[in-house]
């Protein structure tokens, strides 16, 4: 099933005097929203007991959590001890999202850092392959780890990357951010065939079912000549990427992605915007 929900708390649910994280499941539902992204952007910083409480409302309230691993994770590092940071870093993330009762961790591939870029790949795919060993060794084979398509054009993560990336395990589910996708190239998608072609190529690289099931970040970016530069809100005219040929895209395919909103402040109020848009797209057809 589709499912569209924020990342985070916005301002709205801090505006109307809530504070803690438990409170956005009844919110959400309320709102009509499903799902809900729990970001560890700075650390892993919630306990096994607290995560459990807290998914346990969530699954109350049928909103179903992700989590996104914290975002100074370079799995092309070169420094030992920093791989061996990621990999504390990749394991309390999915301990944390087995506790709230979860099903996907998004995570940042890296940077080169003093590498060609074709010789970071060889690190990461290096990396990767001992972190995988750690992962399916804990047990957490039966979770999705969604490495990201990054925005700025000198991080890891382009689309050939990522396809790259998530054909090297069955466990390894594409997140596409289509806002970083579009900032990484200077504003290239324009319009429903824009969009098409990225779906395409997720396709022919990765097959039917990781594409129907991706996970999608999605807002608008601004961007200069090095890609992203910072989140906007459905407000912004000028940089894009425009929603409404990718939920067009994603009725027309009948795709099933689970849709992170990313917007800045208002990632509440645009999921709805997208799911209010493709239920539209649903009731046309009835
Ligand atoms: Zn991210």
């Amino acid at each position: 099933m589709i499912k569209f929900g924020p990342s985070g708390t916005c301002e709205q649910f801090a505006a109307q005097g809530f504070t803690a994280t438990v409170q956005a499941a009844p919110w959400l539902k309320d709102l009509g929203l499903d799902c809900f992204e729990y970001s560890f952007g700075r650390g892993v910083r919630v306990g096994e007991q607290t995560a459990k409480k807290i998914g346990a409302v969530f699954a109350e309230n049928d909103i179903e959590m992700s989590v996104h691993a914290p975002y100074f994770i370079n799995l092309a590092t070169l420094d030992d001890q920093k791989a061996a940071n990621n990999h504390e870093y990749i394991l309390s993330s999915l301990a944390a999202l087995r506790a709230f009762g979860g099903k996907r961790c998004v995570f940042h591939p890296g940077s080169p850092v003093g590498q060609t870029r074709a010789d970071a790949m060889d690190t990461l795919y290096r990396r990767l392959d001992a972190l995988m060993s750690d992962v399916l060794g804990a047990g957490f084979g039966d979770l999705w780890l969604c490495p990201e398509t990054m925005g700025k054009k000198a991080q890891l993560g382009d689309l050939d990357e990522i396809i790259s990336i998530c054909k090297r395990y069955d466990m390894l589910l594409p997140c596409v951010d289509f806002g970083h996708l579009n900032a990484r190239d200077t504003g290239a998608i324009k319009g429903y065939d824009d969009y098409a072609r990225i779906v395409d190529k997720l396709a022919d690289g990765l097959g039917d079912f990781k594409t129907i099931n991706m996970h999608i970040h999605f807002s608008k970016i601004q961007y200069t000549d090095k890609g992203e530069l910072r989140h906007l809100t459905f407000a912004d005219d000028v940089f894009g990427p425009d929603f409404e040929p990718l939920i067009k895209l994603i009725f027309d395919r009948k795709l099933q992605p689970y849709i992170a909103c990313e917007s800045a402040g208002t990632q509440t109020a645009d999921a709805l915007t997208m799911k209010n848009y493709y239920n539209s797209l649903c009731e046309a057809v009835k």
